[in-house]
């Protein structure tokens, strides 16, 4: 059998997926990790495993149609990628956001296989969403959205078929109004979404599951080298749910956060984001929905940078958890140059592969996202555990399996990527990720 090799591996994947950069971006830098692997162990390169990994299972394509609060009549559309089911029903997010693509969110669905795995779970991967903005409408507009896109989803999913969940623009409100609308439909009170609120079956701790569990993973790396949050200083990029519970848990843990951000720009407070700033910044981007630029009037010495992330402020720890591609290669350079020890991805795929090379090059401690977030969908899997279960665990119970979780994927990459030295996280994660997939696949024959 002839070895992979990766420069034509990628041309091959980029003609059968034309115009679907971030997919490539995502494959590649998983390819460059498993590739030499997979040449070495012939029985994955014998069974072409990463050729039918790359290429999702199905992909579900819909028109959603609903009316704004003028009475107007707008379309979107609504995808699933249902991308591998090799080890556990289909499991992952739906983004609503005007960047949506099916090229989005076959990357989203690609990393979501390899994550899920890590999670010691069940689980096998997929995403959703659509090109649906959500900025700027009213609670009618979004509860009308979010019911014609069940309307089309609920006859893909189910509880041992596929489970979504939130992810950009889709938290609690949009969960519940998609949830009511599959109950009402399919008339049966299943764990089909999780992510649900916690009077119809929803998991403790889930919330805070995606932050929390990025910032122990980081505890798990800085434990490597004997260090701790302790005195340390940290930038965390968005002010969505990710970020908001990665600030609280770091603060928690004694490090100070000096910076947030969103669409319109950063914020950085050199006092610290403590947690009443927190609580602050949760009414006005849960409840108010308005820009962070909002804090720097009420606290005098922050200040709101227009058009900006927060990579060029001098800290110890960087959290992106914000989005896609928020961090290049030039950032990354910065962050390093002003004494960055640690970057922890609670974002999907946040850093550019100019980035990561610049990490790898000076071999800092790097959670990718994929290994780093995975604490979200795993307190989603077990949510769907308690559901079959009818029952529901304390939140210290499910904190402390995150804990627990987060500290066999942190073993796991290790296990994987432990090199001279460092420990490659990436190939780690890309790595201990496949294995379990993989080896399903192949026990299941040509299929
Ligand atoms: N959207 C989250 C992620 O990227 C969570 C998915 C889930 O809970 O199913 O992992």
């Amino acid at each position: 059998m002839q070895e992979l090799e990766l420069n034509s591996f990628m041309q091959g994947l980029t003609r059968r997926n034309p115009g679907q950069p971030e997919f490539h971006q995502a494959v590649e830098e998983v390819a460059e990790k498993l590739i030499p692997f997979i040449n070495e162990n012939p029985k994955y390169l014998d069974a072409k495993i990463l050729e039918r990994m790359t290429e999702p299972d199905r992909t579900i394509s819909f028109r959603v149609t609903w009316q704004d609060d003028e009475g107007n009549i707008r379309v979107n559309r609504g995808h699933r990628v249902q991308f591998n089911g090799a080890i556990g029903p289909y499991k992952g997010g739906l983004r609503f956001d005007k960047s949506v693509t099916l090229g989005t969110l076959k990357f989203l669905g690609f990393e979501q296989v390899l994550k899920n795995s890590l999670t010691t779970l069940p689980m096998g991967g997929a995403k959703g969403g659509s090109d649906f903005n959500p900025k700027g409408k009213t609670d009618g507009e979004i509860m009308r959205f979010c019911q014609a896109f069940m309307t089309e989803l609920y006859r893909h999913i189910g509880k041992d078929t596929d489970v979504p969940a939130g992810d950009i623009g889709v938290g609690g409100r949009e969960v519940s109004y998609m949830y009511g609308q599959y109950r009402r439909i399919a008339n049966e009170f299943t764990g089909v979404l999780t992510g649900k609120n916690l009077a119809f079956g929803g998991s403790n701790a889930r919330t805070e599951a995606t932050g929390y569990g990025s910032v122990y993973f980081g505890r798990e790396m800085l434990a490597v080298r004997g260090d701790d949050y302790n005195g340390k200083t940290a930038a965390v990029s968005g002010s969505g749910n990710v970020a908001q519970y990665t600030v609280e848990k770091l603060t928690q843990l004694g490090a100070k956060v000096l910076t947030m951000s969103d669409r319109g720009g950063f914020l950085h407070d050199p006092d610290g984001i403590d947690s009443e700033k927190l609580a602050h910044i949760q009414d006005l981007k849960n409840v108010q929905r308005v820009s962070l630029a909002e804090y720097a009037t009420k606290y005098p010495n922050a200040t709101y940078t227009k058009n900006a992330r927060p990579w060029g402020v001098k800290v110890d720890l960087a959290f992106p958890s914000a989005t896609q591609n928020e961090l290049d290669e030039n950032e990354a350079q910065t962050l390093i140059d002003n004494g960055c020890i640690l970057v922890c991805e609670g974002a999907n795929m946040p850093s550019t592969i100019g980035a990561i090379k610049i990490f790898e090059k000076n071999q800092i401690m790097y959670g990718p996202g994929k290994a780093a977030n995975a604490g979200g969908v795993a307190i989603s899997g077990l949510e769907m555990t308690q559901n079959s279960m009818r029952l529901q665990w304390s939140f210290e119970e499910v904190d402390a399996k995150l804990q627990d979780i987060m500290k066999k994927i942190h073993s796991k990459c290790q296990k994987y990527g432990q090199e001279d030295g460092w420990v490659d996280y990436v190939k780690g994660a890309n790595i201990g990720g496949f294995v379990k997939v993989a080896d399903a696949m192949i026990a299941y024959g040509v299929i």
